[in-house]
């Protein structure tokens, strides 16, 4: 049973003194006692938050990051190159980009990952043989490198609305919900453990007919987190109306699907009755600043949803940056470059949507440390050329990935000031070297 002593650590936002922390074995925590002194067998540490939660990945996109930037174009056009990465990857490339992907998350201080994943087949459509090849490869990536996985298997079965899909989309589709709920149940009877469990997710209103959603909605436990990309791209909403005379919001809404456990990636072009809708609901929008600055897709209300009671997570979507730190800061960027407020989110605000909100929508529990919940930590440098002189509970606005030390997953060490604990000294750069260069020579 590990135990780990915090100089300071930020609970609910504000720092506290001395805490000393118990874990069960179980990896969950098991006491939190402020003004404590250190035990023998403590691990002593430093300045310490919550571990926090990417609530939205696409690992495999990574594969973009730094080769998109002169082509122009927009949102559709990046989705080009996009399938074009999706087009050369198996499971054995995906097995070795995922981990990398997840090493760079880790190290930067993501204890936790929703991969929302939908390249579920051979490229003609096919089912890989054995079943669950793709599913089982970032499973495998995510216990290899320590964070923890809620794999979100996603619902891809139309092409856009009332449209087949398109050859380079057939990797992604089941051919109706039914197939994808057997799928899905299927997977989950092989794919959870300690630290990998199964969530679901619909596409977008694009990918998913209103008539596939309600039966989803029917033949996913009642529990499950479910997540959806929503109203991304004014495109979607024009079609959306086109179709059904509902926004995707509306159309979620009188499906009942917008409850608690629903997240909504994006939500960035919302009608006024879309942003009611949302904030009665109870459900989490998850906002990806710096993914939806590079591809502009636009500044979503956060702010105002936040304020009328909706909860915001964040992610890191197309992983173009994997930083919690940028993404918090990206969040109220918006916000002030919209508003012309400065503090729109708090700092403690910023550090509950990457923190609690994240995990709650990922279905990992409370996500703030408290008893049962499980023992993520991550410790940040406050003497770094970034950090000196902040006030501590400021950090998510002054520190950024660099300024991680070290990263506890479920009780155990992970990660050590960019270095992989299990990996023997390997750092993430080292794997994405080799996943780069695996997927430039082809097969695995
Ligand atoms: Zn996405």
């Amino acid at each position: 049973v590990a135990a780990f002593h915090c100089d300071r650590l930020l609970i609910d936002g504000s720092p506290v003194r001395d805490v000393r922390i118990e874990t069960d074995s179980a990896g969950r925590i098991a006491s939190v006692s402020p003004g404590a002194v250190a035990a023998g067998g403590d691990l002593r540490l430093g300045t310490v938050v919550p571990g926090m939660a990417n609530a939205h990945s696409h690992a495999f996109h990574r594969l973009l990051r730094g080769t998109t930037n002169a082509e122009g174009g927009d949102f559709w056009r990046w989705r080009d190159s996009m399938y074009r990465v999706a087009g050369a990857l198996d499971p054995g490339l995906m097995f070795l980009v995922a981990r990398a992907v997840f090493a760079e998350m880790v190290v930067s201080g993501y204890t936790a990952v929703g991969e929302f994943h939908y390249l579920h087949h051979r490229h003609d459509g096919s089912p890989y043989e054995p079943p669950h090849a793709m599913e089982r490869a970032i499973a495998s990536a995510a216990r290899d490198i320590g964070i923890r996985l809620v794999l979100l298997d996603a619902s891809y079965l139309d092409g856009g609305i009332g449209r087949p899909l398109e050859p380079r989309q057939r990797a992604f589709g089941d051919g109706s919900a039914g197939a994808w709920l057997a799928r899905w149940h299927s997977l989950r009877r092989v794919i959870e453990s300690d630290r990998v469990t199964l969530g679901a997710a619909i596409h977008s209103v694009r990918a998913v007919s209103p008539a596939a959603m309600a039966e989803i909605r029917d033949g996913v436990p009642e529990h499950t987190p479910l997540h959806i990309h929503v109203s991304e791209q004014p495109r979607e909403n024009e079609e959306c109306l086109a179709a059904y005379g509902e926004t995707p919001v509306g159309v979620l809404a009188g499906l009942g699907l917008l409850t608690p456990r629903l997240s909504l990636v994006h939500a960035t072009h919302l009608t006024a009755d879309d942003r009611r809708l949302i904030a009665a609901s109870g459900a989490t929008v998850v906002m990806c600043p710096t993914t939806e600055a590079d591809l502009g897709d636009g500044i979503g209300p956060a702010f105002e949803l936040a304020s009328r009671g909706a909860h915001i997570g964040i992610g890191s979507d197309q992983n173009a940056v994997v930083d919690p730190l940028l993404e918090m800061r990206g969040l109220e960027a918006g916000e002030r470059l919209a508003s012309g407020r400065r503090g729109r989110f708090g700092p403690g605000e910023l550090l509950a949507a990457a923190t609690g909100n994240g995990y709650a929508s990922l279905g990992l529990g409370s996500g703030v440390l408290r008893p049962g919940d499980h023992c993520d930590l991550v410790e940040l440098d406050t003497g770094s050329v970034r950090t000196i002189g902040s006030v501590v509970d400021q950090l998510p606005l002054s520190a950024t990935a660099s300024d991680v030390l070290r990263v506890i997953v479920g009780g155990t060490l992970v990660a050590d000031r960019g270095v992989l604990v299990e990996h023997t000294g390997r750092r993430p750069e080292d794997l994405l070297r080799d996943a780069i260069a695996a997927v430039g020579r082809g097969a695995a």
